[in-house]
């Protein structure tokens, strides 16, 4: 028999506990796996929601400074917990909503609260989205959720004056040196003006400013360096990870580091998490292969850019390299020079990463490499769902119920047949139905209930993760309560007729 710890280790899956599953889309052989790459942020590097908040901060104080928003804006409290990912900005008309997997919109949120129904009804009624609408902007990095936040509390607060909500919605010039231009036919407002300069600020401005002061606070470094002065303040440290990695190591695996993220911000974030950790390696570069820093994915997947090597006084080299050696930083490169350089075959591969486009989506399509998706916001929504599980099963049996009886109002409809009372019984199970989804959406999100889900559909986001990553989990040190040979079968391996037989 052996000892209760070990035996958390190697235990069939079912023994881990759901929250900290690895969940399986394609069948994936670990034992088949000889190289396993990691992406930082978000993947090894799990942020505090202090980092949100520094973001929300930083990025409302340079509107105020240097985009000309009035000081109001400093006022406006973010609100963290609010986006999840997967949702869309509508920048013509200053909506985020989320959509499901057909690309049918669902719930709509426009500034402090959902869209009127009337409003919602005749911008997005039977509309399904192209992904070539300029105007609609998908928001899928975790990076992005408090732009989504701030986005809509602007709004709300540009078409309010500037003002709390008590202020009449249309009174011109009301607050901090805005007013508010109604549409032409008196309906809700569509651009808020800021008297001071004579601006007008549409929602298309607004998102493209909000975006364009976000992005320089992550170019110019000054929001790096805010968290390279307390790291631990904002970056979760893992006790976990080091065994994580030792683990795949002791099988024989070969690890890599490939992040978008500079030399000098790459090497304090890992010294934050492994330094120290485990008796075996002395620095975090000694759990690599290989370590590649500035690596601009996705592009990565598809540029000639050459390997540069970063000095030990944090200059880079201006050669490119021939060979890369362990121990030693990297900059830029490309994945041809990387399997070539590092013997990678393709399909030995497993890349663990958190962005769905630059992480999974696109080392999917432009290569053979086998994706396991990191999805942080997973374990408390899998969490809930245990807590809810009376819930979600009585609000699925309704649901099929509702299905079943239209599937037979529609049958009697072809025959000229009203039935009052299956007309009655279908009205009455869809306001239950109705009122427990919102009982249980609001304990997932009150504006956008579960991640992978859109009411009965999959969400988009949840359909994308199901289409791109091998494998999924809710954080990397997961891998820890599995053998390095498991074998990760998908129940989609069989089509319907099989599983029917
Ligand atoms: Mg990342």
């Amino acid at each position: 028999m052996l000892p209760p710890s070990t035996m958390a280790l190697v235990a069939p899956e079912s023994r881990v506990p759901y929250p900290r599953r690895i969940f399986c889309n394609r069948n994936l052989r670990l034992d088949r796996i000889r190289h396993v790459g990691f992406d930082m942020d978000y993947t090894l590097a799990i942020y505090e929601e202090t980092m949100e908040h520094l973001q929300a901060e930083m990025v409302l104080e340079r509107l105020a400074e240097r985009y000309g928003y009035p000081a109001a804006v400093l006022g406006v409290k973010y609100q963290p917990g609010f986006a999840i990912r997967g949702l869309a900005v509508d920048t013509a008309h200053g909506n985020v909503f989320k959509m499901d997997s057909h690309r049918f919109v669902g719930r709509v949120w426009h500034g402090a609260g959902p869209l009127d129904r009337e409003s919602r009804k005749r911008i997005y009624t039977n509309r399904k989205l192209s992904p070539a609408d300029p105007s609609i902007v998908m928001v899928d990095t975790i990076f992005s959720l408090p732009e989504i936040s701030l986005y809509c509390q602007l709004v709300d607060l540009l078409e309010h004056g500037g003002e709390p909500r008590a202020h009449a919605p249309h009174a011109n010039g009301a607050g901090d040196g805005m007013h508010v231009i109604a549409h032409a036919d008196g309906s809700a407002p569509h651009v808020a003006q800021i008297h001071t300069d004579g601006r007008h600020v549409s929602y298309e401005r607004l998102w493209r400013e909000l975006r364009e002061a976000m992005d320089e606070l992550h170019r110019d470094g000054t929001l790096k360096a805010r968290i390279l002065a307390d790291v631990p303040r904002y970056i979760q440290r893992d006790p976990n990870l080091a065994e994580t990695l030792h683990r795949f190591r002791s099988s024989g695996k070969r690890l890599f580091l490939l992040t978008n993220s500079e030399p000098h911000y790459t090497e304090a974030v890992m010294r934050h998490l492994l330094h120290g950790e485990h008796h075996a390696y002395p620095t975090w570069n000694d759990y690599f292969d290989l370590a590649i820093t500035s690596a601009r994915k996705p592009m990565f997947f598809a540029s000639e850019e050459p390997f540069r090597e970063v000095k030990e006084d944090g200059t880079i080299g201006h050669e490119p390299v021939t060979a890369l050696r362990r121990g030693v930083l990297y900059t830029g490169g490309n994945f041809q020079e990387l399997s070539r350089l590092a013997g990678l075959i393709g399909d030995d591969v497993l890349y663990v990463g958190d962005h769905i486009y630059g992480d999974i989506l696109r080392s999917k399509r432009s290569t053979s490499w086998r994706t396991a998706m990191v999805i942080p916001e997973m374990e408390r929504e899998l969490e809930l769902t245990i807590k809810m599980a009376t819930e979600i099963r009585e609000l699925e049996r309704l649901e099929e119920m509702a299905f079943q009886l239209e599937l037979d109002r529609n049958a009697l409809a072809l025959d000229k047949i009203r039935n009052v009372e299956l007309n009655a019984q279908l009205k009455e199970l869809n306001v239950r139905a109705q009122a427990l989804e919102t009982t249980i959406a609001n304990d997932f999100n009150p504006a956008w209930g579960q991640i992978f889900r859109d009411r009965a559909e999959l969400s988009a986001f949840g359909a994308q993760v199901e289409d791109y990553a091998c494998v999924y989990t809710s954080r990397v040190t997961n891998f820890r309560s599995y053998s390095p040979s498991f074998y990760f079968r998908s129940p989609r391996d069989r089509m319907a007729h099989e599983i029917a037989r």
